[in-house]
């Protein structure tokens, strides 16, 4: 299979400096409202701040993939003397828990880092996080021509078995009228 280049885009996290104001839930979710900044739903953005104030934890989570069934086991990790609860650092839209799922249709929410055209310098969330707890960084890799559109059609598989067809073009329909 033919190699070609693909651009890999980076957001390095310092989770020490993060202090929890969410303001990258508040923009990123008005980047992506239709049309752009007309509305501001932290519970439609694409990175989660896991909050833990007692325990002094603040941690931005992007959304990942979807995932159609939950995890049989769970993981609590603990770093620096601090437990983090099972799935904090888990980046799935799945059944188990309601974050990364758009409140209205309840179909799952992934990061595309902001993909626009023309593209933007930097991701709305790192623009605009103040402490600097977001780094974005480009670097470019060899990979197989035709691997990312099957994992597209293994996702986009998994979600019609999940939500149906008809919900998943409605929301498409509903999504290209506002555009
Ligand atoms: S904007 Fe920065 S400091 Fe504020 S919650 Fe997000 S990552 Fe943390
Ligand atoms: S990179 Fe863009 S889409 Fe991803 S979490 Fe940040 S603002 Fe949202």
């Amino acid at each position: 299979m033919a190699k070609i280049k693909k651009k890999v885009k980076t957001i390095k996290v310092d989770a020490d400096k993060c202090n929890g104001c969410r303001g990258c839930e508040l923009v990123c979710s008005a980047y992506h409202s239709s049309p752009k900044y007309s509305t501001i739903n932290p519970a439609r953005s694409r990175i989660q701040i896991i909050r833990h104030p007692l325990k002094d934890i603040w941690l931005p989570v992007f959304a990942g993939e979807y995932a159609p069934a939950e995890c049989m086991g769970r993981d609590v990790y603990t770093i620096d003397g601090k437990e983090y609860d099972e799935c904090t650092f888990c980046r799935a839209a799945c059944p188990s828990r309601d974050i990364f799922k758009e409140p209205d249709s309840g179909l799952p929410l992934k990061c595309d880092m902001c993909e626009s055209d023309p593209p933007l310098e930097k991701p709305k969330c790192v623009e605009w996080c103040l402490n600097d707890v977001l780094t974005y960084e480009e670097r470019e890799e060899e990979v197989e021509e035709g691997v990312e559109m099957e994992e597209v059609e293994v996702g986009l598989k998994s979600m019609i078995n999940k939500y149906g067809m008809q919900n998943i073009l409605d929301t498409v329909n509903r999504i290209s009228q506002k555009q």
